[in-house]
């Protein structure tokens, strides 16, 4: 399997070095938020929504670098990946989280690729009035948008280039290594980057 791996785009300790900053900026601006409609750290106030599956890694690194009382709720998207962009989609599996009315959500998945899915679900939480609601997200490939959502964090800034690892998958694989890396072209024959027909990524 890990002879499949072309090269490390992002290693470990520079991962988790983003991650820290994220988490300390995020922290900040939230308390901040807490602190100017008079709530403490220790009210339930702040809700994560992490994508499945491809934040799981980024998720549980981040949530432990949050020091306030949290809960997450989970959401599952399914990609298609369509011919054209037109015919690409992202569609909600199963219902969101409940009791996300006036609190302040953080939506975190792994990439922002099309925007495709974060644009779904960022609407459909807007749908339920919340206080407030951020975008986190470790990579952006930013020239692949399509949809008009940007990241309100991001850890890098990445080329248009298939990658897997920290939580990113190929065919369900690889979400176990440490490390962002490329995959070797005949480990990835066929894939586009955004995930298989009907996937939940
Ligand atoms: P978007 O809806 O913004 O196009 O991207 C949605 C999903 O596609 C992401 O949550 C991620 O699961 C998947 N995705 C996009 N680019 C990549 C990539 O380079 N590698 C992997 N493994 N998944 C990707
Ligand atoms: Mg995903």
């Amino acid at each position: 399997m890990l002879q499949e791996i072309e090269r490390v785009l992002i290693g470990r300790d520079e991962i988790a070095e983003r991650v820290g900053e994220i988490a300390e900026r995020l922290a900040a601006d939230l308390k901040r938020e807490l602190e100017a409609e008079g709530s403490s750290e220790r009210e339930h106030r702040v809700v994560l929504v992490p994508i499945m599956t491809g934040s799981i890694v980024f998720v549980a690194d981040l949530i432990r670098r949050l020091p306030m009382k949290l809960s997450m709720g989970l959401v599952t998207v399914s990609s298609y990946a369509g011919e054209t962009m037109e015919s690409k989609g992202a569609h909600l599996r199963g219902d969101l989280p409940e009791g996300l009315e006036g609190k302040h959500v953080v939506l975190v998945d792994d990439i922002l690729d099309s925007g495709n899915t974060l644009y779904l679900v960022r609407s459909l939480v807007q749908e339920r009035s919340p206080a407030s609601v951020r975008v986190v997200v470790l990579l952006d490939k930013k020239e692949r948008r399509v949809m008009p959502i940007e990241p309100d964090y991001a850890g890098f800034e990445i080329p248009d280039e298939f990658v897997v690892g920290y939580g990113l998958d190929y065919n369900g694989y690889y979400r176990n290594l440490p490390d962002i890396a490329t995959l070797n072209p005949d480990a990835t024959a066929g894939a586009g980057s955004g995930g298989g027909g009907g996937a939940a990524v």
